[in-house]
């Protein structure tokens, strides 16, 4: 059984997906699935923080976990945040921690402020030089969504160019390989080519580097986005020569393919 290994329900403050629902879709699907709900220290949307109870989130689904369900959290990384991350990581049983870049500067990247007055390559920069510096120093199993600031910037080609970048992205890659930690391949961008083809060279270098495993992840918020694009991520991996794989309580788990 594949899993997805990233999606949000009602703990994160930007969904409001039922477990239950996800797991029937998921399951549906043929898929497996892992909870990743948002901690990310000192962020609000609207006034409510990206942060839940953890003890709440494992009293409510802990007779939903099992074999195709596991609980994980999203935690998002930054100096400011390395010792609230340690101490919630810590706090419960998580099967899998996915680690990831949405602020920069305490700036959150996903609107223009951040952008202001920076061309692609500043902000490009800062984000793959923070990148480097969080994976090199936290807790985690996943770096989430290496392509997540494409998502939200500004330029007319927001891609993230590995020929631009290549320095700065391959620094990220080592780190992640030589700590044993798992590159996440996000599928949310996946319907676009020019995204897909974008991201060949990065994992190209990952593999090359010795990175053999990715995880699967939808990012859905929504129960229509569950397993999206998986038919094409799964070709992707096969392309490159890596292994899809998930986490059980914090432990490296490979699933087979059909
Ligand atoms: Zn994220
Ligand atoms: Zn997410």
């Amino acid at each position: 059984m594949i899993f997805d290994s990233h999606m949000h329900t009602k703990f994160s403050a930007d969904s409001e997906m039922r477990a239950i629902d996800a797991i029937n879709r998921a399951r549906s699907l043929d898929l497996g699935v892992v909870f990743t709900e948002h901690f990310d220290y000192g962020l609000e949307l609207n006034g409510k923080p990206f942060a839940f109870d953890a003890a709440e989130y494992f009293g409510e689904y802990k007779n939903l976990r099992g074999d195709d369900v596991r609980l994980g959290v999203e935690v998002g990384l930054r100096q400011s945040a390395r010792a609230a991350n340690e101490k919630f990581i810590a706090a419960a049983d998580f099967d899998l921690i996915i680690g990831s870049i949405h602020l920069v500067d305490d700036y959150d990247i996903y609107y223009p402020e951040f952008y202001a007055g920076k061309d692609k390559a500043t902000a490009y920069g800062k984000y793959f030089a923070q990148m480097a510096d969080e994976a090199a120093a936290c807790d985690y199993d996943v770096l989430g969504h290496i392509d997540y600031i494409c998502r939200a910037a500004p330029y007319d080609n927001p891609e993230i160019d590995y020929a631009t970048f290549k320095a700065a992205i391959d620094a990220v890659l080592k780190i992640v390989v030589e700590r044993g930690k798992v590159l996440e391949l996000n599928t949310r961008r996946f319907g676009s080519v020019r995204a897909v083809r974008e991201l060949v060279p990065v994992y190209k270098k990952y593999r090359a580097l010795g990175g053999q495993f990715v995880t699967l992840g939808s990012d859905a918020h929504r129960v229509d986005a569950i397993g999206n694009y998986f038919a094409r991520a799964l070709e992707f991996v096969r392309e490159l020569d890596l292994t899809p794989v998930t986490f059980h309580e914090r432990r490296l788990e490979k699933f087979s393919v059909p």
